[in-house]
């Protein structure tokens, strides 16, 4: 009997229409063969039924009143997808894609990122269709505030702990907590990403995108090379996007692209780091401006992109670091990829390559981060937030940069040792797979039937 297939017709069963759930499960699952194989507990324990279901799935309806007086209705979602480790921790995505596929596979995913970081953290996400661009700071606050309504009965610093993700950053942090705590009259630490001078950490705002450089160090300088004097591309213009390109510069290695809804800038002498904060964390504006303050830099608009893919990838480079959202990798584009020299990837978004592109990676045998590995510093930093909010601590920005740096290193010796002890040395989604999958399951284990 070939369980996985069964359990995978199952889910397209039970939970109908989920397309990027399906993609993150059959990842995982068919990841698991060999390990499934040889230790028959957790077919015994049904581990498999059991971590494909949340333990709770809230869905909501999130009513407000825009600037010019009429009623706006959004989903809210916060899935609760695993608390064997430890409270459900996950971000909040506020983007009008947003629907229960697309939550519930950043949830699954969540599950096992968090397990690698070795911390007590279980997973889970949330987020809406609201779309935030063009929303005045008014309208932002409603709808958080209204979000918050419903949400803060589910929340709480021991039982689940929101961060942010796509469209929700430090600003939309704030109204929410700030809601949280009129509600509930708790000044606690229910959210991590929040400001300095309210319980935010030093470092956390950078995490995933220093971490995600972090791991490419380690991918490199396990092949004996090293990030330095590397030309790299890099997708996004948001957090991640942004912190990978200022700790690429600190690295000494030169980033080239970045990108974002609208479309691409290719600037061979190097992407401005002071041009793409002003236009993203204080304009908020389209990255079309950035060839006005650069003239040697080029713009490719979206729907010049080839219709296979996507124009960052099809730039000549040595790295590459996936940081805007699903999927953003085709197979066209991993082609490309490795024809034109990029041997490192180091995955900032979540389920950034698709399922044919990974192949292609897997096969090349390059070094390949996945975003389960590779973005985990942001959730790991937010874990250590959690742990200062708890003891009433705010640590160095310097000691919280060097438990980052030891978590990624040790979430790549897990994954590489793990792809080794099954044969499969270069593989290292099967090594993050297999890893998070057996701290999780253990402890399901030991819970018992819950
Ligand atoms: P932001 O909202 O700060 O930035 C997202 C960037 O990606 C923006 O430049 C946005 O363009 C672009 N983008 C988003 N959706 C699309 C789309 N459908 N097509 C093209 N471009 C798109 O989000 P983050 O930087 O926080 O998140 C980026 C990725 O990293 C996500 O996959 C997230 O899940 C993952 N991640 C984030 C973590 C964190 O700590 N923030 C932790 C771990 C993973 P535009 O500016 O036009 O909207």
């Amino acid at each position: 009997m070939d369980y996985i297939h069964d359990a995978l017709v199952g889910l397209s069963k039970s939970s109908p229409a989920q397309s990027e759930f399906y993609q993150a499960a059959e990842e995982v699952l068919e990841c698991l063969r060999p390990l499934l194989e040889s230790v028959p507990r957790y077919h015994e324990h049904s581990i498999i039924e059991r971590i494909v279901e949340p333990e709770r799935q809230i869905m909501f309806r999130v009513t407000w009143v825009d600037d010019a007086g009429k009623v706006q209705v959004n989903k809210g979602y916060r899935i609760q997808f695993n608390s064997a480790l430890g409270p459900y921790k996950g971000g909040l995505r506020f983007h009008p894609s947003v629907n229960a596929s697309i939550i519930k596979f950043l949830g699954f995913e969540q599950i096992f990122k968090n397990a690698l970081t070795g911390l007590p953290i279980g997973g889970g996400k949330g987020g809406s269709n609201f779309d935030p661009k063009g929303k005045s700071d008014g309208e932002i606050m409603r709808f958080c505030q209204s979000f918050m309504n419903e949400l803060y009965r589910h929340i709480g610093p021991t039982t689940d702990v929101p961060a942010g993700d796509i469209g929700v950053g430090a600003r939309e942090i704030g109204y929410m907590y700030g809601q949280y705590k009129r509600l509930t009259g708790r000044y606690e630490g229910v959210f991590t990403g929040k400001g300095l001078e309210w319980g935010g950490s030093l470092g956390r705002k950078e995490a995933t995108g220093y971490g995600a450089v972090y791991f490419a160090q380690n991918l490199l300088e396990a092949r004996k090379d090293n990030i330095e004097g590397k030309t790299c591309l890099v997708s996004g213009a948001g957090n991640v996007a942004i912190y990978t390109i200022e700790k690429l510069y600190q690295l000494g290695a030169r980033p080239i692209t970045c990108s974002d809804s609208c479309g691409t800038i290719h600037h061979p002498a190097g992407i401005s780091l002071d041009t793409l904060k002003l236009l993203k964390e204080v304009k908020r504006a389209s990255l079309r401006e950035y060839v006005e303050h650069h003239s040697d830099a080029h713009y490719i608009d979206a729907k010049d992109y080839p219709g296979d893919g996507h124009a960052v990838w099809r730039i000549k480079a040595d790295a590459a670091f996936p940081c805007a959202t699903q999927n953003e990798v085709t197979e066209a584009d991993a082609t490309a990829l490795l024809a034109n020299g990029v041997h490192c990837i180091s995955e900032g978004s979540n389920m950034a390559s698709t399922a044919a592109a990974v192949d292609r990676f897997i096969e090349a045998e390059i070094a390949y981060g996945p975003g389960k590995a590779a973005n985990a510093g942001g959730v790991a930093t937010s874990q250590l937030e959690m742990a200062q909010n708890s003891s009433m601590q705010q640590w160095s920005l310097k000691k919280v940069d060097c438990k980052l740096q030891a978590i990624m290193a040790d979430i790549h010796h897990q994954c590489a040792t793990t792809a080794k002890e099954f044969d499969q040395p270069t593989n290292l989604v099967l090594g993050a797979n297999i890893a998070g999958f057996r701290r999780v399951a253990d402890a399901m284990i030991e819970q018992g039937v819950v």
